[in-house]
C-alpha cells in the first residue's frame, strides 16, 4: 500500500515541534518541512536528522523580503545537504509589492543555484515573473503550492512540467475547486500547509493527511482513494527522476 505524502509542511511553527516529529515517522507520512529562511532550515537539520519520512527544504518565504535579509552563505550551505528547495517565491500581494524587486532578485538567485532541486513554490499575484524565471532557470523539478492564480497561466504551468500541491482551504474553497478540476491527475500532490490550514473545521494536525486525501479524490471523482495514493506517489517518483 503507498504511504501518504505531505508536499508543503511548516513543522517549525508548531510549539511541541519533537512530538509532531515524532509522530510523523511513527506514521509513516513523507513529510516535506518547508522553511521560510536558510537559517531556520539549519536549526531544524541540526535539532532533527532528516529521515525515511521527515525531509527539509531550504527556504527564503517571499513575504520576508522586506523583513529580513536573504543570508546567501546559509542558503548554499543548506542546499549542499538537502535535495529540497522551499518554501520560495514572490508574493505581488498589497502588502508585499513594495519589495517586488528585492522578490525578484532574490527569487532569481535561489532558481539559478536549485535547477536540480524538488522545489515548492508561493506564487501569489506573480504567476508571469514566476513562469519567466522558472522558465529562464530550466528549473524542472517545481511543484506549485497552493496555487490559486489565473487559469491560463496554469495551462503555462502545466506546459512547464510544473506539479500543484493541494491541501484542504483549497479543497473547500469555489475557486479553488475550479483549478483543482483543470489539474492532471499525474500533477498532483497533497499538502496540509500545517499549521496554516484547517481540516473538519479544525487546525491541521498530522493525523488527518489522510483526511485531505479523501476530500480531494472526492473533489477528483476518484472513488478509491488508494487510486488517488497510488497515483500521488507514482507522481512522486515521476517528479524525483533525473529526467522526464
Ligand atoms: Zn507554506
Amino acid at each position: 500500500m503507498s504511504k501518504l505524502i505531505d508536499m508543503h509542511f511548516h513543522l517549525d511553527f508548531y510549539a511541541n515541534h519533537r512530538q509532531v516529529y515524532n509522530r510523523i515517522n511513527q506514521m509513516e507520512q513523507h513529510t516535506l518541512c518547508v522553511t521560510n529562511q536558510p537559517e531556520i532550515f539549519e536549526s531544524c537539520i541540526e535539532l532533527y536528522k532528516p529521515t525515511k519520512y521527515v525531509q527539509f527544504g531550504v527556504g527564503f518565504h517571499p513575504q520576508n523580503a522586506g523583513k529580513v535579509s536573504f543570508g546567501k552563505a546559509s542558503f548554499l550551505r543548506g542546499l549542499s545537504c538537502t535535495k529540497y528547495v522551499g518554501e520560495v517565491g514572490l508574493d505581488f500581494s498589497k502588502e508585499y509589492l513594495c519589495y517586488k524587486d528585492r522578490q525578484m532578485e532574490i527569487f532569481n538567485y535561489i532558481c539559478q543555484v536549485s535547477r536540480d532541486k524538488i522545489m515548492s513554490i508561493h506564487c501569489r499575484m506573480a504567476e508571469g515573473d514566476i513562469y519567466r524565471i522558472l522558465k529562464e532557470n530550466n528549473n524542472k523539478k517545481v511543484v506549485m503550492h497552493w496555487y490559486s492564480g489565473d487559469e491560463k497561466w496554469m495551462e503555462k504551468f502545466i506546459e512547464l512540467g510544473c506539479f500543484f500541491s493541494i491541501n484542504s482551504n483549497m479543497i473547500r474553497s469555489n475557486t479553488g475547486k475550479q483549478i483543482i478540476n483543470q489539474i492532471p491527475i499525474n500533477r498532483i500532490f497533497v499538502e496540509s500547509d500545517g499549521p496554516f490550514t484547517k481540516v473538519l473545521g479544525r487546525k491541521y494536525t498530522v493525523g488527518k493527511l489522510s483526511a485531505i486525501y479523501e476530500e480531494l479524490a472526492c473533489v477528483k471523482k476518484i472513488y478509491e482513494v488508494d487510486v488517488l495514493k497510488r497515483q500521488v506517489t507514482h507522481n512522486y517518483l515521476t517528479l524525483i527522476k533525473e529526467d522526464y
